[in-house]
C-alpha cells in the first residue's frame, strides 16, 4: 500500500470514528394517552423533560417517563419545564420527582385564572406541584434560553432552547392578543393559551413545541410577522385539537414532520388532520394513538401509529438527529425502523 493510500484509510477510519462518538440530539414524544411529556436529551448529555402527563391511573405516566428516562440513561433530569396548570400536563410530576432527581424547575411564573384556580382537578394537583418543586420553579419569559450546555470545542452546534411566548404574551410583541376580526375567535382565558411556546434550534433542525396554545395566540406568533419560520419537527398544538392549529399558522411554520400527542378519543381533530395534510411540506405525521371516533380516513395509516393495535402498550416516538446532518430519523419505539426526513 502506497503511504498515501495508507494515509487516507486511516483517515477515514479517523473521521469514521470522530463521527460515531458525537451523540445524536435525541427527542422522545411519550404516550400520555391524550396528555403530553416530551423528553430531549442533548449532545451534552443534557436532558429536558417538558410536562409530565397525568397523575391518573396512578403511576402510569411516570412509570412511562421513568422507562424512557432509563432507555437514554439519565441520572438526573437537568431542566422540567411545565408548559401550563392543567391535569394532562403536570400532574404526574410529583410521583416524577420521587423517582429521579430533577435540578431545576421551569414554569410560565403565573397561577391559573381565578375560575380555574376552583376547579377540582386544579385544588387537588396543585398542592402536589408546590411538594414536588418546593418552591424551587424559575419563570421561563418570553425571549429567555434554557441555559444548556454547549460543546467548549465547538465541535457539535449547540442546542438553543428558546422561550417565544408564555402567559398570553409574545416576544417583540406589544399588541392585543384577543382582537376581533374574521379570522380571530373568541378570547380563550385559559391556561391553554398561556402556555409556554418553546423552539429549539441544533444547527439547522428546527423543532416546535408550543403545547396547548390556541387559535388567537398561533395567529400573532405568525401575523403579520412569522416569529418563527419553518420547521422541521412540530409537536402538533393541543394534541392536535380544532380549538388550535390555525390554518394560517401551520402554513406559517410549514413542517416536515408533525407529531400528535393525541387519545383514542382526543385529538387530531378533522379539520387540523385535514391542514396538515394539505400542506405540500409535511412529509409525514405521526400520532400515539388511532383515534377510534374518526375511522381509518381521519387516522394516518398504521406505521406512523405508536400504539394501534394495543392501546395500553405506552410506546413513544422518537427523533434522532445527527451533529451537522442533512437528515434526521422518527422512529416508534427505541428499535423501531427508522425513517428518515431531510432538515430544510
Ligand atoms: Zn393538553
Amino acid at each position: 500500500m502506497k503511504t498515501t493510500a495508507f494515509l487516507s484509510a486511516f483517515l477515514l477510519i479517523f473521521l469514521s470514528f470522530e463521527k460515531s462518538t458525537a451523540k445524536p440530539l435525541e427527542i422522545y414524544f411519550l404516550d400520555m394517552v391524550g396528555g403530553a411529556s416530551t423528553l430531549i436529551v442533548t449532545p451534552m448529555g443534557e436532558s429536558v423533560l417538558i410536562d409530565t402527563g397525568s397523575r391518573d391511573p396512578m403511576h402510569r405516566d411516570a412509570d412511562r417517563i421513568l422507562h424512557a428516562c432509563n432507555l437514554a440513561g439519565l441520572k438526573q433530569i437537568d431542566y422540567l419545564i411545565t408548559t401550563h396548570f392543567h391535569s394532562d400536563h403536570f400532574g404526574g410530576l410529583l410521583e416524577v420527582t420521587k423517582r429521579i432527581p430533577i435540578k431545576h424547575f421551569y414554569d410560565k411564573g403565573a397561577l391559573p385564572s381565578k375560575f380555574e384556580q376552583m376547579t377540582e382537578w386544579y385544588r387537588q394537583l396543585y398542592p402536589l406541584y408546590k411538594e414536588a418543586t418546593k418552591d424551587r420553579t424559575l419563570p421561563l419569559l418570553p425571549g429567555s434560553d434554557v441555559p444548556l450546555k454547549k460543546d467548549p470545542e465547538g465541535k457539535i452546534p449547540a442546542v438553543i432552547l428558546h422561550c417565544l411566548a408564555a402567559e398570553k404574551q409574545i416576544e417583540g410583541f406589544d399588541g392585543t392578543i384577543d382582537v376581533e376580526g374574521v379570522e380571530m375567535r373568541d378570547a380563550d382565558e385559559t391556561e391553554n393559551a398561556k402556555s409556554i411556546v418553546l423552539l429549539l434550534t441544533f444547527g439547522r433542525f428546527k423543532f416546535l413545541a408550543a403545547a396547548d396554545i390556541t387559535w388567537n395566540v398561533e395567529h400573532h406568533l405568525v401575523h403579520p410577522k412569522n416569529r418563527i419560520g419553518k420547521v422541521d419537527l412540530y409537536q402538533i398544538n393541543h394534541h392536535g385539537l380544532d380549538q388550535s392549529n390555525n390554518p394560517l399558522f401551520l402554513k406559517a411554520i410549514d413542517p416536515t414532520v408533525g407529531v400528535a400527542l393525541n387519545g383514542p378519543r382526543k385529538g387530531i381533530q378533522p379539520n387540523t388532520f385535514k391542514a396538515l395534510n394539505g400542506l405540500s411540506s409535511v412529509k409525514a405525521i405521526y400520532q400515539i394513538h388511532y383515534n377510534v371516533l374518526y375511522g381509518d380516513s381521519g387516522n394516518v395509516p398504521s406505521e406512523f401509529i405508536a400504539n394501534k393495535n394495543n392501546p395500553d402498550k405506552g410506546e413513544f416516538i422518537k427523533v434522532m438527529v445527527e451533529p451537522n446532518a442533512k437528515n434526521f430519523t422518527v422512529a416508534i419505539g427505541a428499535d423501531g425502523l427508522k425513517k428518515s426526513y431531510s432538515i430544510q
